[in-house]
């Protein structure tokens, strides 16, 4: 059996050659970035693609995130999950604001949201919750929450490209839900990002804010970062999404081969994808518990020394990293779920790309020590 590299994931790269036609196209407008035209293609293309009506194109998602913060002028407390990726929670603090971290439901992993009201104070004004792994959150309860003590809600949707619920796209949800494109996501523009909106108004005012804040040449009424996405990004996202079904059915089938294959392991728990109707497979996380034989590190180490590259995504939490330890600019409720959670859970390597050799040689490894 080969004994090649088999990394979490591996960028979706369409064929080059089919991408030089754009950068010649970038070549004669002459306008590299500033809402160019691949620029507004491919944001009328997304709006399209996933069914919603305004986005807003970012360089990256923790731009987008901190700009989708400043445009719903926040102050004081932000509810959130610590089982996230840490721009989640930067952003909050780049913004001066107070992440308060709430624990998570043992089974979806999202942000419980009956623990959440027990964490709002009179400082409260948002909450920030993760369609983590792509699976939804129970946005129904969160917005009941959110009306009764008139809070906003971000979603930050960095796992949740295409993913929709009976109702459509997921990302309709909340006042603001953002995306990431980069690299190691199911969507990519090398790096890259979005901010979903429902109204124009709210559209205009986060495009004015990834510009620096202008309204015209003469007029800055907010200060503004430089969010913009360029155009060989855009161009690339354009590329990227006469792929996707090709790429969703790759994933779909290693998703399938993954459940078909460890879910008779004692000792093995395939995290469930609950609440969707339409999946993006972005991750596939497996959780090691007491009954498996090998501790969750221990199986790590042995993919790794088979050249199985898997990530422990996520670990440690957020509030456990030590620039969050260390200070005092965020609230910690219990949250042993997620601690327990971030000590168990291993995500297997998940591409279109990955054949049944592959997935032989992943599974039997898994298996060999069970
Ligand atoms: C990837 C990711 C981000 C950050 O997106 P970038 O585009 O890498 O800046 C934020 N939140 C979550 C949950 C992510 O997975």
């Amino acid at each position: 059996m080969s004994n090649k590299p088999i990394f979490v994931t591996r960028p979706n790269l369409p064929p080059l050659a089919e991408f030089i036609p754009y950068l010649e196209e970038i070549w004669e407008n002459k306008q590299l970035t500033n809402n160019g035209p691949m620029h507004q293609q491919l944001e009328k293309a997304l709006c399209k693609y996933l069914g919603v009506r305004y986005i807003c194109l970012f360089n990256n998602g923790t731009i987008a995130l901190q700009t989708a913060v400043q445009a719903l002028e926040l102050s004081g407390e932000v509810i959130t999950t610590p089982y996230s990726f840490v721009a989640t929670s930067h952003s909050l603090v780049l913004n001066g604001l107070k992440p308060v971290f709430v624990d998570i439901d043992p089974i979806t992993l999202n942000l419980d949201p009956s623990k959440i009201e027990a964490a709002i104070t009179p400082e409260t004004t948002a909450i920030m919750p993760v369609h983590c792994y792509g699976n939804p959150c129970d946005v129904n309860a969160i917005e009941a929450i959110a009306k009764k003590h008139n809070l906003k809600v971000i979603y930050d949707a960095a796992h949740a490209f295409g993913v929709e619920d009976d109702q459509g796209s997921v990302l309709r949800h909340g006042d603001l839900s953002v995306l990431s494109f980069h690299a190691t996501k199911v969507f990519n523009t090398f790096e890259g990002g979005a901010i979903i909106c429902s109204s124009k108004e709210m559209k205009e005012r986060i495009e004015r804010l990834k510009n620096f804040g202008y309204e015209n040449e003469l007029t800055i009424n907010t200060i503004g970062s430089n969010g913009k996405m360029s155009e060989v990004n855009a161009a690339f996202g354009l590329l990227q999404l006469n792929y996707m079904e090709k790429f969703l059915s790759g994933r779909s089938r290693v998703n399938s081969y993954y459940h078909k294959n460890l879910s008779s392991i004692d000792g093995i728990t395939i995290v469930p994808s609950a609440g969707q109707k339409t999946s993006n497979y972005s991750y596939f996380p497996i959780l090691i518990e007491d009954a498996y034989p090998l501790s969750r590190d221990e199986l790590d180490e042995l993919l790794k020394a088979n050249n199985i590259i898997a990530r422990r995504y996520f670990y440690p939490i957020i509030s456990e990293f030590n620039v969050y330890k260390k200070n005092t600019f965020f609230v910690n409720h219990d949250t042993a779920v997620a601690l327990n959670i971030s000590h168990k859970v291993l995500c297997l390597p998940m591409y279109p790309e990955l054949d049944e050799s592959d997935l032989e040689r992943i599974v039997g490894l898994i298996r060999s020590a069970a």
